[in-house]
């Protein structure tokens, strides 16, 4: 984790709209630990981890061609088209988190038998309004990966608008 915010896609998003960043141009997840500690507190690993797994699902839509087909679904977009569109990719990435905790129950992250469900909880405290949908959706696509979903149920691209539409805002993520 550095703390440098230069990025091969640009400077960072300025930390009250992004605590990291995932660049696709050479697949590199940013995550500064002072926008960490600053947003979640010192300590607070199950934070620092959903964030993490939150990134490493945009790396998985990097890989999956995700990220690609989101870029013409923007091309020519409106401004509400292009906030549904970046809801359905944030979501996406957050249910894929949410399926890495749940493969993590048994293994070292799970030595505290709560760990991998503590972070899915995290999500509950995340998010901007048009940017990740806001934390009960944050939370409710965390949940749907956590509890034993598949890539398919992790489809966000192909649910209504209501399912990934906007809520309260709190504590933003990348
Ligand atoms: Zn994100």
């Amino acid at each position: 984790m550095s703390e440098t915010t230069d990025t091969a896609c640009g400077p960072l998003p300025p930390a009250d709209r992004a605590l990291g960043l995932y660049c696709d141009a050479d697949h590199t997840i940013h995550l500064p630990y002072s926008r960490l500690a600053e947003s979640a507190g010192e300590a607070n690993e199950p934070a620092f981890l959903a964030t993490l797994a939150h990134e490493y699902g945009h790396h998985v839509q990097a890989l999956t061609g995700v990220f690609t087909e989101a870029g013409h679904a923007l091309s020519d977009a409106t401004v509400s088209r292009e906030n549904e569109v970046g809801r359905r990719l944030e979501l996406q990435a957050t249910c894929f988190a949410g399926m890495f905790f749940d493969a993590a129950r048994d293994t070292g992250l799970g030595d505290r038998a709560s760990g991998p469900a503590v972070a899915v909880q995290d999500f509950a405290h995340w998010s901007g309004v048009e940017s990740h949908g806001g934390t009960q959706l944050q939370q409710r696509w965390a949940t749907i990966g956590f509890d034993g979903g598949s890539l398919a149920e992790c489809d966000t691209w192909n649910v209504p608008a209501a399912d990934i539409g906007g809520a309260e805002q709190d504590r933003g993520s990348g």
